[in-house]
């Protein structure tokens, strides 16, 4: 399966070009960025240029920003190619609904990532928590700004996330986890002065199962992160750590694969997707990106320092 991918930056370099060497199914055929390529593939400047000169390439893997994501990938469906997008998969929910009808009609698979479901004790905290009577969940998503996306300014412009850009990823394993849809309830979200998106996010949840459920989101944290999710149960605590790496059951360390951070992250996403191109189906769950939308709706606005990298 030949793999072009689109927005050659810290993701694409650090992530996807390793995964895609390690599966055997997958070549990285050419690349499309405006300043950047890989040695010893075809580079090419535009998404455009890059479908033209090469019908051969079955599947487009948009590594770019949320913002400047949409037209590339309308771009790859109408061409018939199929698309796998980084999370968030866009910048509002209405432009993916659009990707996903496109994708339907053109009879392509649109993959849209999580790739922090695919971290090693995320399963196994589903299946733990499946038949649990659950009292509270507490999310707990600290780390350095500057450290983990340095000099991004697209993070800090509209449709960036701002701290929702790391917040999203806990919620995409809240949302794989938990025995039940949540609704949000509350929200108070902590801009910068000088900046479109925040710096800090508190959020609420409604179970219809009782528990109370929050998250708090931070940037503001120098030094080691924190990426925790905390679960008082009938049956003990739970504490899935490091961006759902490890899985602690009162203390006792659960079995999982061995996964560091990241590690095992990008090849489940890329085997998922040479699957799902081969089954000739689509997987795109919004509702990560539907707690942030609402997060966004219903959030108290509070204002902060300026941010100067
Ligand atoms: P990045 O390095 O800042 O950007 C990726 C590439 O996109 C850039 O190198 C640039 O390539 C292109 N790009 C940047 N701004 C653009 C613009 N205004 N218009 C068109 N292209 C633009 O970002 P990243 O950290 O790789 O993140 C990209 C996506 O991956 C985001 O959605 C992010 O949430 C997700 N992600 C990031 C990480 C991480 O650790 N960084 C982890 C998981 C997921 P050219 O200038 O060469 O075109």
């Amino acid at each position: 399966m030949k793999i072009a991918l689109v927005g050659v930056g810290k993701i694409a370099r650090d992530q996807h070009i390793p995964a895609i060497a390690g599966h055997e199914g997958l070549t990285l055929a050419a690349t499309a960025s405006r300043n950047a390529s890989v040695e010893g593939v075809e580079a090419h400047t535009d998404l455009a240029s890059l479908l033209e000169a090469r019908p051969d390439i079955g599947v487009i893997s948009l590594c770019t920003p949320p913002q400047y994501r949409y037209a590339d990938a309308r771009l790859a469906l109408e061409a018939g190619r199929h698309v796998m997008l980084e999370k968030p998969p866009g910048a509002t929910l209405s432009e993916v609904h659009d990707l996903i009808d496109l994708a339907r009609k053109s009879g392509v698979t649109l993959f849209a990532t999580w790739h922090s479901r695919h971290a090693a004790a995320v399963s196994a905290a589903r299946d733990w928590l499946a038949d649990k009577t659950i009292r509270s969940l507490e999310v707990t998503w600290h780390e350095d700004v500057r450290y983990w996306h340095p000099g991004q300014e697209w993070i800090w412009e509209a449709g960036g996330l701002g701290v929702f850009d790391p917040g999203i990823n806990a919620l995409s394993i809240l949302t794989a986890i938990y025995p039940r849809a949540l609704h949000l309830s509350n929200a108070t979200l902590t801009f910068p002065e000088n900046r479109d998106t925040p710096i800090a996010a508190r959020l609420s949840f409604a179970d219809p199962g009782g528990a109370e459920v929050s998250a708090d989101f931070d940037w503001r944290k120098e030094g080691d992160p924190a990426w925790d999710i905390r679960i008082s149960t009938d049956a003990g605590e739970a504490v899935l750590s490091e961006g759902g790496a490890k899985l602690h059951v009162d203390g006792n360390r659960l079995e999982t694969p061995e996964a560091d951070a990241l590690g095992g992250e990008y090849p489940g996403l890329y085997a998922r997707l040479h699957d799902l191109v081969s089954r000739g189906e689509s997987d795109v769950d919004l509702s990560p990106m539907v707690h942030v939308a609402d997060a966004f709706t219903l959030g108290r606005r509070l204002t902060t320092d300026p941010f100067q990298f």
